[in-house]
């Protein structure tokens, strides 16, 4: 049987949820427990099993990479058609679609492309002085207003309510807010929100675009459910039309989009607004080592959200491997070098780039890493697609491609003539430059191509914004039209290197080896997190970076942001980590009298990685560095190691002498 082969693979508890009849379903559970990969099952199971038609089914991911993901595995498992797409696409899709009916003729509006300009010029108009930041500020705070459905005059009480922190009076920000809306509605633009209102009225206010998107639409799943705002769960329900053919999976520990009005009480009240429906909660943990599921375990049990009533530690299934540590380096750039340096050594030892994740908590700490690993030579990506094709070389790419379908024959195989196109802009395949800015760039051009290769052969691909089985365009013309919905969807072509993403966009993700960097307060938990709910929207931040690795987990930080300035301190939601992991240690092995003399503190010459000597005070090379240590030894300076943990209060540290 076919669905034999989708059953194959899965635990009891996940079959339960693949196998469950038509209707609700919900399945709440940890990190790396396999929700995704049951949501998958479950859609090929009835697809395979004739229960339903793929055409019918809509599932809803987090991210455009999630569900090219989705779809890839779909068709790996025989299940063809099925659309996967995030809430955007749909709406974007369905908007479209409607638009001519809708609008009368009028033309579909532009999507605005940068909120904070506008929201700028409308706190200009009401009087508002806001820079930079306060725009920014301003036009987050209006995007968590509309993603929660509160109009400009309900702010001031919905935002009081919400325990918000808005960045000006909310009188004042209810101004701003209503200003937008004006200025947006006389320049003929929405924004990313509006898409999905228009696609909510769209439905509410026209029965008959009602009938023919439920007509389209029978079956739903929805990925990442803890994440879902007001706005989305409103879209959901109209597509629904009061039917229930829904599953929805998601872990109220990974709510990290709170601050946008995503709210994970909609994933923890299904089971009692939808009293037929299938729970199924699941514990194992098929992703990481048992070291990384007792670190992850450790973060999430002092949480005191929403969701500490629902968890369940997580069981790690995986073969063990290292221990997980915290590094502290003396600055930012030493940090970035060791992290660096150790992506060269797994690279070297056989870990494939694409394998390989930094993460942090803001995007402005891309840069340093950025540079370190160019400086290293290493190959890397930075995460969030806009990235990939707001990047100029990208954007010039794709003129240079559409003026050459005017001066490329015709009957020029497709990657060719992508090669061709993109030589007017100085690119050769040939010559890849050496490390650095330079080859950063070529690095991105060569990632058009091989999507062009990608596009012109593989029968699985599927063209993006389209669903199921359409004829593909192979021409020059036709990959440009590939191109155009991919940077409107923000679906980026995977380059192959390390990946380097905020907390934010990781997840869901995994990857071999994850370095979770700036682990210091003040970057994780950041200064902008005040309340106790902010903060525990950190905590879970911590909870997402630590379980995206399989196998590896470094975690670091610097303690000088610049020279002469205050040192850091660790992350404090790594101590209680620290305390569970330094008990384990030294329950291990208690015969052992620890040394209480106090250690001498310096720093590596060569990595910058925190030392400290052992009883005999001398400092020995450090681990980051290539280091031959004896067993006992090393034995020797792990019990010592948790006793001075203690009494620094700092979580873990690198340590090596020698003997
Ligand atoms: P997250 O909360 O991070 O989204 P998740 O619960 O969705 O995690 P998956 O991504 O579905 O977890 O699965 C995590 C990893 O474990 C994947 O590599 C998946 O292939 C693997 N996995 C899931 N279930 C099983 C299983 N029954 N046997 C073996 N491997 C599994
Ligand atoms: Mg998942």
């Amino acid at each position: 049987m076919l669905t034999d082969a989708v059953l194959a693979g899965l635990d009891p508890e996940q079959r339960t949820a693949v196998t469950a009849p038509a209707g609700p379903v919900c399945i709440l559970a940890g990190a790396g427990t396999g929700k995704t990969r049951a949501i998958t099952h479950r859609i090929a199971y009835r697809t395979l099993a004739g229960e339903v038609n793929p055409r019918h089914i809509l599932a809803v991911t987090f991210t455009a990479r999630a569900a090219a993901e989705m779809r890839s595995r779909l068709t790996e498992l025989g299940a063809r058609g099925v659309q996967a797409r995030t809430f955007h696409a749909a709406a974007l899709r369905q908007v479209r679609y409607f638009a001519p009916r809708l609008l009368e003729g009028r033309a579909m509006p532009e999507l605005l492309e940068s909120k904070a300009r506008v929201v700028g010029l409308a706190a200009a108009r009401v009087g508002v002085r806001a820079d930079r930041t306060g725009a920014r500020d301003l036009a987050s705070e209006i995007e968590w207003a509309k993603s929660s459905l509160v109009e400009p005059g309900e702010y001031p009480v919905a935002a009081t309510k919400a325990l918000r922190e808005p960045p000006f009076e909310p009188a004042k920000v209810a101004e701003v807010f209503a200003a937008y809306e004006e200025l947006k509605r006389r320049q003929g633009v929405i924004d990313f929100e509006d898409m999905l209102r228009a696609a909510v009225w769209g439905i509410e206010d026209h029965p008959d675009v009602a009938e023919q998107i439920r007509a389209q639409y029978r079956h739903f799943v929805v990925d990442e459910y803890q994440d879902v705002n007001p706005l989305q769960q409103r879209l959901l329900e109209a597509w629904l039309g009061g039917r229930d053919d829904l599953t929805v999976v998601g872990d109220a520990s990974q709510t990290i989009y709170s601050f946008t009005g995503a709210t994970s009480s909609y994933l923890i009240d299904f089971p009692r607004q939808r009293r037929e429906a299938v729970v199924v909660r699941l514990v194992r943990d098929y992703r990481s080592t048992p070291q990384v599921v007792g670190l992850a375990n450790a973060v999430i049990r002092q949480a005191r959200g929403n969701e500490a009533r629902l968890r369940l530690e997580l069981v790690g299934q995986r073969p063990p491997g290292a221990e997980p540590e915290l590094k502290i380096f003396p600055d930012e750039t030493g940090e970035a070098a060791a992290v660096a340096k150790k992506c060269r050594e797994l690279i070297a030892a056989g870990t494939p780039a694409s394998e390989i994740a930094v993460l942090f908590r803001i995007n402005a700490q891309s840069e340093t890493y950025e540079k370190a690993l160019a400086e290293a030579e290493v190959p890397y990506v930075v995460r969030g697609a806009e990235r990939f094709f707001e990047r100029t070389e990208i954007r010039q790419a794709m003129i240079a491609l559409r003026a050459a379908v005017r001066s490329i024959p015709g009957e020029t195989p497709l990657v060719q003539a992508v090669v061709e196109g993109l030589a007017a802009t100085g690119w050769q395949r040939e010559k890849p430059p050496p490390g650095g800015a330079a080859r950063e760039q070529w690095e991105a051009l060569a990632a058009l191509v091989t999507l062009a290769e990608e596009y012109a052969k593989s029968p699985t691909l599927e063209p993006i914004g389209q669903a199921g089985a359409v004829q593909r365009d192979l021409t020059l013309s036709g990959f440009n039209d590939e191109l155009a919905r991919r940077a409107e969807q923000q679906h980026a072509p995977t380059v192959a290197g390390v990946t380097l993403a905020s907390l934010h966009s990781a997840k869901g993700l995994e990857w071999d080896a994850v370095f979770l960097v700036g682990l210091a307060d003040g970057t994780l938990p950041t200064t902008y997190a005040k309340t106790p709910e902010q903060l525990e929207e950190e905590r879970r931040l911590l909870y997402v970076g630590v379980t995206r690795a399989r196998q590896y987990l470094w975690l670091s930080y610097g303690q000088m942001r610049s020279s002469g300035g205050r040192a850091r301190r660790p992350c404090r939601f790594l101590p209680q980590l620290e305390r569970n992991s330094t008990t384990e240690r030294a329950g291990g092995d208690r015969s052992r009298k620890p040394d209480r003399r106090r250690p001498q503190v310096s720093s590596c010459r060569v990595c910058g990685a925190t030392l400290l000597a052992g009883a005999d005070r001398k400092l020995g090379r450090c681990p980051t560095c290539p280091s031959d240590l004896d067993e006992d030894l090393y034995e020797r300076l792990k019990t010592w190691r948790a006793t001075m943990a203690e009494e620094l209060s700092v979580p873990a540290y690198v340590v090596f002498t020698d003997a």
